[in-house]
């Protein structure tokens, strides 16, 4: 397992990471299998949408914020962050994708995001490579 850190800088943000974990993949020598690429945090997730137009990943963060607002009366959790935890649960805590001759298996426009929902911080993406 290697792991890639990543620093965010906005409470909200998408990290496009696919060029750090083809280097994982590279350093690995794995040319064929899976790689499962895992964030171990409550208020951040990973997802894959587009990467050839930014404004793809600032839509996304755009309708998270319009349905999850920050704050809410109804919220319980009283760290006050209740929306971070709720975002990072909708967009998940990993992704899996196919390793095939040694190249991450992705559509053309495709790339792999981190999704800050409580930044700014450093956070840690876990990358575990499965040979076929
Ligand atoms: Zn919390």
């Amino acid at each position: 397992m290697q792991s890639i850190e990543v620093s965010t800088h906005q409470r909200d943000e998408m990290i496009d990471i696919t060029s750090q974990v083809q280097r994982v993949v590279d350093e690995s020598g794995v040319k064929d299998g899976l790689a499962v690429v895992f964030v171990p945090h409550t208020t951040a997730g990973i997802t894959i949408n587009e990467h050839a137009d930014p404004a793809v990943a600032k839509d996304i963060i755009y309708s998270l914020d319009k349905q999850i607002p920050w704050s809410d009366s109804g919220y319980r959790h009283r760290e006050g962050n209740s929306a971070s935890h709720i975002k990072a649960s909708l967009m998940g805590s990993s992704v899996s994708v196919i390793v095939s001759a040694g190249r991450l298996d992705l559509g053309t426009w495709q790339g792999v995001f981190v999704c800050e929902f409580d930044g700014p911080r450093r956070r840690k993406v876990n990358v575990n490579l499965i040979p076929a």
